[in-house]
């Protein structure tokens, strides 16, 4: 039961009475699913702090360093401590990798040479992935450079096409790339149980093959990580789960020392690799953030239950559902109305620490075939492991919405979510 004082602390932060209750309800039926959910935080946290403790990770590691930035301990000690958190050889954790999209073109170009191909054996790739590779014509595109692309679908129940696959693996294929998160689509996100399974099936066939991950929106969400189960390379963004909404940029890619050093010869120069690149005082906050990512990502996997708990309640669909295990903190929500889509958003953004006094719009974002509507108040620009939302404005009109340092604030985000469109009177409660 909601105390008084809780509940005018909700009213006068613009939630009314109804669904106050509305939201409410439900809560204890989360509650086994949010047990489990600290536990994997619990485990993840030992983890972090083991990885910290046995680098001896000091207060010296913090001081910023300039110019071409050799010996810089904090950097050493940073991506040694992630190569122990991912289980790998080697990391490279960098604010110089300016985003994952950033870390994924350098985890591909470092590793293929012109007549090497990519497949994907999971369906298309991120968005952003398309310029990168090529499969879009764009400049600068490993297209250009004579690497070449193929892909396998999954099948229409979300499973792999093992025949497809093994039809795939050409010779020239050099490098499987697989998407953990289902991203911005409708096909199921990957487990990390999955995952192993498809490298196996593909080291089987080709050994010498790189098993790349897209690692985005996934780490922590379980208490293993794809680079466990067999993964040469296991890529992310830090504006997501691992940099715990403290880190103000970076990426990082992890996995086989090998890989991870044609990576870094790629970032900087050949003949430099890891050697260079100063980190201008932002290795604290990475680190930070990492110790704070397992606690952060469980809140945000509370807030995504608890929405799909609340829209299919209110008679929506919803991807995933509120009681299926979850692989990554995106959560889809079908509002069937572009106008009902545009009052979710506003409620997300009406609650959000900073900016909640802006009000999203659509808007012909280059790169989409239609108008884009994105909610977010964050403290870093573009993060989406804070409470973010964004949507296509076409049907079905789905709603995609991640995040949220808290979970009390992406509950807050999802109830205001509510209000806005009961205020529209786009539900009944
Ligand atoms: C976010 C994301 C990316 C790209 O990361 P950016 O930091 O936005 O460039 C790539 N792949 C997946 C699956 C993602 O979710």
């Amino acid at each position: 039961m909601l105390s008084n004082e809780l509940k005018n602390a909700y009213q006068s932060m613009g939630i009314g009475p109804e669904v106050l209750d509305f939201c409410s309800e439900g809560l204890q039926d989360l509650e086994e699913r949010f047990k489990e959910i600290d536990k994997v935080a619990e485990f993840n946290q030992m983890k972090v702090i083991k990885a910290m403790q046995e680098n001896r990770l000091s207060d010296i590691h913090f001081a910023a360093t300039t110019g071409y930035g050799y010996n810089d301990m904090g950097r050493e000690t940073l991506e040694k401590i992630y190569a122990d958190v991912f289980k790998t050889e080697d990391a490279l954790v960098r604010p110089q990798l300016i985003s994952g999209t950033h870390a994924l073109n350098i985890a591909l170009s470092g590793n293929l040479r012109p007549g090497d191909g990519i497949l994907s054996p999971v369906g298309k790739p991120y968005d952003t992935l398309e310029g990168v590779i090529g499969i879009t014509p764009s400049k600068g595109s490993l297209s250009e450079y004579g690497i070449t692309y193929s892909q396998v679908d999954l099948l229409s129940d979300g499973g792999f096409d093992w025949e497809g696959i093994k039809e795939a693996l050409k010779d020239h294929i050099r490098l499987v790339t697989i998407q953990r998160s289902k991203g911005y689509l409708t096909r199921p996100t990957l487990s990390v149980k999955r995952i192993g399974e498809l490298i196996s099936f593909i080291k089987k066939l080709r050994p010498d093959v790189i098993c790349m991950v897209d690692n985005c929106y996934g780490e922590f969400v379980d208490i293993v990580e794809p680079t466990q189960v067999g993964a040469d390379l296991c890529v992310g963004s830090l504006i997501k789960n691992p940099g715990g909404g403290l880190a103000p940029i970076g990426g990082y890619i992890v996995g086989k020392r090998e890989y991870v050093e044609n990576a870094a010869f790629r970032l900087t120069a050949p003949g430099l690799g890891k050697e260079v690149g100063a980190t201008l005082g932002v290795t604290a906050p990475l680190l930070q953030g990492l110790f704070l990512a397992p606690q952060v990502v469980s809140g945000a996997l509370k807030g995504a239950i608890y929405a799909a708990n609340i829209y299919e309640r209110l008679g929506y669909s919803v991807l995933p559902n509120s009681h299926e295990d979850r692989f990554d903190i995106i959560q889809a929500v079908t509002l069937n109305s572009a106008s009902a889509v545009i009052a979710f958003c506003k409620g997300i953004q009406a609650a959000a620490p900073v900016d909640s006094f802006v009000t999203p719009e659509p808007w012909a974002m280059p790169g989409y075939n239609c108008d884009v509507i994105m909610a977010a108040g964050a403290f870093i620009q573009g993060s989406s492991i804070e409470l973010s939302a964004d949507a296509p404005i076409k049907p079905p009109y789905t709603v995609f919405f991640q995040g949220g340092l808290t979970w009390h604030h992406a509950k807050y985000g999802i109830i205001m979510s509510v209000q806005k469109l009961y205020e529209a009177e786009l539900l009944k409660i």
